[in-house]
């Protein structure tokens, strides 16, 4: 097991500090821009991926750092330059989790670099689980894959919504249920390849905040993929699906395991937009003045603050500790990782919205970042488990007991 030490190492804050430059230089100039556009902001992708920083090299050098903490300290920077730039340039990473959690060495080496393409040639990745009827009750999927012996394909149909990337990514990672009468373990992850016949955009949503990152339904019909696109392959699932049918119990679900793998990632996006609500509401309240006195110096204005940077400091020791007990192998036997994604999300929430009281009135017009924060802050509480069901998994690690 590695030490764990609150102290970063030089690696670590060189990559910190040369992703805040770009966060800096980059996402908060361009972000009131691309809120108000909501289309996906390719000259921006573009940009990260000639830095290097929208790419996979960048991905699996902060998620192999050994302590865990090079993947949350640069989500952080990234989230406090804008949320909404932050998901547009993350947004693959969904996928290649996907991949990572079910995949096989050969398809990880295969799909993973398709992900994101080259710099002049840049690729999108969607994750696509949730369903019109099937949000947080993963369990009932309705997207269904039959398999075609004849022809050794998978066969998909149905719909799925919220999908970040949907419809526009080059590569789809679905979860479909290969038999329904086993709910959650009778479901399988498949790659649908760039160009594949069946799979469209469906509806495009108009959001409350990240509008900078797409978000769509992802319609599939008679969509075919070669038996090689089923993640783990045909043997592993097999083996799975009749362990299941004999009653025993298994480890992990396929949407499962890339969500428990992802969500202190979730929270250190939420931190660093709490971050760059504290920072300014603190600024501006040592700048502006009523009766006379700076309104910092009112003890009403000056303990929100205090209270705003204790919440933001223990939402990131809460996604510190998730990040590197995940990358150290230490089971979440108290639901850590729940933990982390929902503490962050909901000081999210709170700071931002203290924040904009800070700033009055000026807190609520468009034309100061504050309000954007909150609305983007807000979808941390909902997406990859919301709240409600990051509490299940805390309530149920820690008294083993199936709350429902
Ligand atoms: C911007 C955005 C991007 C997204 N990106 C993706 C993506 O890339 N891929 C993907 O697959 N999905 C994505 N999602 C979907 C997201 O994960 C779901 O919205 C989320 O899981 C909640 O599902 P739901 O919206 O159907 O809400 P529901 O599950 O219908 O929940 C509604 C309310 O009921 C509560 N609730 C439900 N069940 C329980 C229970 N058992 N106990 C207590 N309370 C309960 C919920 O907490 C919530 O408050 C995205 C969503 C959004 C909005």
């Amino acid at each position: 097991m590695t030490d764990f030490s609150m102290a970063l190492n030089e690696d670590q804050v060189t990559l910190r500090d040369w992703v805040h430059g770009f966060a800096a230089d980059v996402l908060r100039p361009n972000a009131h821009e691309w809120d108000e556009r909501e289309e996906t902001p390719w000259p921006i992708i573009e940009e990260a991926a000639k830095l290097g920083i929208y790419s996979v090299d960048f991905l699996l050098n902060a998620v192999s750092d050994p302590t865990g903490l090079s993947f949350p300290l640069a989500l952080e920077e990234l989230a406090w330059g804008d949320a909404g730039l932050c998901m547009a340039i993350m947004g693959s990473s969904l996928a290649v989790a996907g991949i990572m959690a079910n995949g096989t060495r050969d398809q990880q080496m295969e799909w993973i670099p398709q992900c994101y393409g080259a710099p002049g040639d840049l690729k999108l990745a969607a994750f696509a689980v949730t369903e019109p009827d099937a949000g947080s009750d993963v369990s009932s999927l309705r997207t269904r894959a039959i398999y075609d012996a004849a022809t050794d394909e998978w066969v998909l149909n149905g719909t799925k919504t919220w999908i970040t990337n949907g419809g526009i990514a080059n590569l789809h990672v679905v979860v479909a249920s290969v038999d329904p009468e086993l709910g959650a373990r009778g479901q399988a992850s498949f790659v649908i390849p760039e160009g594949t016949p069946g799979i469209a955009q469906g509806q495009k949503f108009s959001k409350m905040g990240i509008r900078a990152s797409h978000t769509a339904e992802v319609v599939l019909t008679d969509c075919r993929v070669p038996g090689r696109c089923l993640l783990g392959g045909k043997e592993a699932l097999d083996e799975r699906l009749a362990r299941a049918r004999s009653g025993q119990r298994s480890s992990s679900q396929a949407a499962m395991a890339t969500f428990e793998s992802t969500r202190p990632g979730v929270g250190a996006q939420a931190v660093g937009i709490a971050r760059a609500a504290y920072e300014y509401a603190l600024e501006y309240a040592k700048g502006r003045k009523q009766f006379g006195r700076a309104i910092v110096e009112n003890q009403a204005i000056a303990f929100k603050l205090a209270d705003m940077r204790t919440r933001l400091d223990a939402a990131r020791l809460l996604v510190w500790r998730a990040s590197w007990m995940a990358a150290t192998h230490v089971p979440f036997t108290g639901g850590e990782g729940s933990m982390s994604k929902l503490f962050a999300g909901e000081a999210a929430v709170h700071i931002t919205e203290e924040a904009i009281q800070i700033l009055g009135g000026y807190g609520y017009v468009r034309e100061y970042p504050v309000e954007r924060w909150h609305r983007d802050a807000k979808i941390y509480t909902i997406f990859e488990g919301t709240s409600e069901i990051q509490r299940l998994v805390i309530a149920r690690s820690i008294t083993g007991m199936r709350i429902k």
